[in-house]
Parts: structure tokens; C-alpha cells; sequence
């Protein structure tokens, strides 16, 4: 049965998403504070985590980055209470992998948390098809309209990424960490010229992106032909 741990500290929120989740058929851990969360993570180990920022006793970010540290790899979907865009990047910095704002659609929740759980349960493929594009990752190559495209070893790591986190948002520094290694000379602008110069390899038009959507002060998404945004 699929697990999921709900941490939040407003009761009304918290039997909400709980009620939801249980007619959904997962089996659902509650923790009322940061640390009672930790803990639980730590021992339960759920499939995954939907997780508050403002918390008593440790707080949302602190929880995400034990998490990680602990090497727990569940998807962690965070629910914020603003659109604050700085706190958005600083959980998704952390190891969180998506995220709602407060007040957010139960269904909307609901949309994302199955579309992790289907996502786990696959191997990572060994080619991602996605309208006439074809990467193989073992070679390297990608295919569009069955014609080779060559790519650069920094257009192919960052398509690989955007593939393998199809639907979630990434940060800049997760595109550079990935793309780049740690350098402190790439800058913001330097990421958004390389994925225009994606762009322009898997894009049916590189100036109205379908496929690689840019978050505005957070990154870049990308968003496959059958998902919804
Ligand atoms: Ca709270």
C-alpha cells in the first residue's frame, strides 16, 4: 500500500488532506510539528512526503534537507503558505521536489502526488519519446522526425534532466549544479541562453516554447505533450 506522510499543523488542513488521501486509498502518517515529522520519515519511510514550511519545534526546510541528508530519496511536494517565490527556491534547493501554494485544489494535489507515485514505480527508461523527440540515454543521441540532433554533453545533461523530472519545477542552481558542475561563473543568464539553445533542438517553435517552460525567479519546468500544466 502506498504510504504517504502529511505534515502540517493546522488540524482543519491537515484531517482535509488526510481524509482525501485515505479515500485514495493510501495509507496516511500525520505529524502535527517538524520534529514528530522527522521522525517519523526517518522510521516509516513513505512513498511520500507533503510537507509544511511553517511548523513548530523544526520548520519545513529543516525537515527536507534531515530527509536528504539521511539519503531518503521520496518525492517531497511542499505546501507553502505564499507565493514567495525566494522560499519556493530555497525548499526546492534543499531536496523538496515540487510544490503548492496555499490555498491550493485538493484535486490539483491529488493530480501531482499520483503523477510521483507513477513515476516511481518505473525505472528510469532507458529512452524518453516525447512527440517526434526521442533521447536515448545510453547513447547519448537524439532522434527528432527520426533524424539524428547532435547536442552538446551540457544540452544533453540538461535535456536527461528535464526528462527525468518531467512536471517538476527545477531551481537555476539544480540546472547548473547538473549541467555545469559547481561553478560560480555560470551565471542566470548563461542557463537561459543554454536552454533557448535546447530550445531550438526540441522545440516545434523555440520562441513559443510547448515543452521547456520558464518558472519566473524560480527555473525552468519541463512539461511533457500529455501532461497538465
Ligand atoms: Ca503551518
Amino acid at each position: 500500500m502506498r504510504t504517504v506522510l502529511i505534515v502540517e499543523d493546522e488540524p482543519a488542513m491537515l484531517r482535509g488532506l488526510e481524509d482525501n488521501f485515505k479515500m485514495k486509498g493510501y495509507y496516511v502518517l500525520t505529524a502535527g510539528d517538524g520534529k514528530k515529522g522527522l521522525d517519523t520519515a526517518l522510521r516509516e519511510r513513505p512513498d511520500l512526503i507533503l510537507l509544511d514550511i511553517m511548523l513548530p519545534e523544526l520548520n519545513g526546510y529543516e525537515v527536507c534537507s534531515h530527509v536528504r541528508e539521511k539519503g531518503l530519496d521520496m518525492p517531497i511536494i511542499m505546501l507553502t503558505a505564499k507565493d514567495q517565490e525566494s522560499d519556493i527556491v530555497l525548499g526546492l534547493n534543499l531536496g523538496a521536489d515540487d510544490y503548492v501554494t496555499k490555498p491550493f485544489s485538493i484535486k490539483e494535489l491529488m493530480a501531482r502526488a499520483e503523477a510521483f507515485m507513477r513515476r516511481r514505480k518505473d525505472v528510469e527508461p532507458a529512452v524518453y519519446e516525447f512527440a517526434d523527440c526521442k533521447l536515448d540515454v545510453a547513447a547519448h543521441s537524439l532522434e527528432r522526425a527520426g533524424q539524428p540532433v547532435p547536442l552538446t554533453p551540457g544540452e544533453f545533461k540538461m535535456l536527461h534532466l528535464f526528462l527525468r523530472k518531467a512536471g517538476c519545477p527545477l531551481t537555476q542552481d539544480e540546472i547548473r549544479t547538473t549541467v555545469f558542475g559547481y561553478s560560480h561563473f555560470i551565471t542566470t543568464r548563461d542557463i537561459d541562453k543554454a536552454v533557448d539553445s535546447l530550445r531550438t533542438k526540441i522545440e516545434p517553435d523555440p520562441k513559443q516554447p510547448r515543452y521547456l517552460h520558464m518558472i519566473p525567479n524560480i527555473g525552468y519546468k519541463f512539461q511533457g505533450p500529455s501532461e497538465t500544466p
